[in-house]
């Protein structure tokens, strides 16, 4: 929206063994190009498991594919002992752009308090990668908070200790819609958006917060990211299931077409 380039990011979660992300990656790669695919216009990057990004860097890297990559997660320490841990170094090293941080999946079902996220966007931003920060309110918030209470003050524990000189990216992914195919609507994720983003020109200032992107994520698909992506206040989206689908995340990108 207005003058951010869009951010369209595909979350495999633990799907795609590293000779399965080769294939979809090239793959992808071509089916955007043969579609004359805007890459200076929008912005396509995958999110696949950590065994496989060295391979998928390998390839972007000698085909020059323009096409970019992070990991789904990254341990908040840099080294030591942290057992089946992976550090932000690590990441940096293989040339991943982004990392999410704080995915409903990883609060839920691996405990990671707001406390642990915002360590973790420090972690990223200490090895110059950009946070994916994921934030979202379950039915149950959603029912006694109204829908923006949760995600903001999830956005505001994780910025703690951030400074307005850094490159960050919020996902906003209702808990409710994700996975469930029972998206948001374009006017619900508007008006989280928007006070998510009233909340960066208070913690970071009006410059950051006019280009910091912010993502709409929960059963997003090519039949409905065009009404999200007329939104004001979102600038891409965070797509799950429909990333794994080649044809769906192709038209998901072209959502301008
Ligand atoms: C996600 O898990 O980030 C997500 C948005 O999943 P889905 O698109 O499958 O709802």
């Amino acid at each position: 929206a207005l003058n951010r380039t869009p951010l369209i990011a595909g979350n495999w979660k633990l799907n795609l063994d590293h000779l399965q992300a080769i294939a979809f990656v090239q793959k992808l790669a071509w089916s955007l190009d043969d579609a004359k695919h805007d890459f200076a216009g929008v912005e396509v990057a995958v999110f696949p498991p950590f065994t496989d990004l060295r391979s998928v860097q390998t390839l972007v890297a000698s085909d020059k594919l323009p096409i970019a990559f992070g990991a789904q997660d990254l341990s908040a320490h840099d080294s030591g002992a942290y057992t089946g841990e992976i550090s932000g170094a690590f990441l940096a090293k293989l040339e991943c752009s982004y990392v999410i941080i704080g995915h409903s999946e990883r609060r839920t079902l691996h405990n990671e308090t707001d406390e642990v996220v915002a360590a973790k966007v420090q972690a990223a931003l200490r090895h110059s990668l950009v946070p994916i920060i994921c934030v979202g309110e379950t039915a149950e918030d959603l029912e006694t908070h109204g829908p923006s209470a949760v995600p903001v003050a999830q956005l505001r524990a994780a910025l703690a200790g951030v400074t307005s000189a850094a490159d960050i990216v919020v996902a906003y992914e209702p808990v409710w819609a994700i996975g469930s195919g029972q998206a948001a609507t374009p006017d619900q994720a508007e008006q989280v958006a928007a006070a998510l983003r009233a909340v960066l020109v208070e913690l970071l200032g009006d410059d950051v917060a006019a280009k910091t992107r912010i993502l709409y994520g929960g059963s997003v698909k090519a039949a409905n990211i065009a009404g999200f992506m007329r939104e004001p206040n979102v600038d891409g989206a965070l797509v799950g299931g429909a990333s794994l689908d080649l044809d769906e995340f192709a038209s998901i990108a072209r959502f301008k077409q």
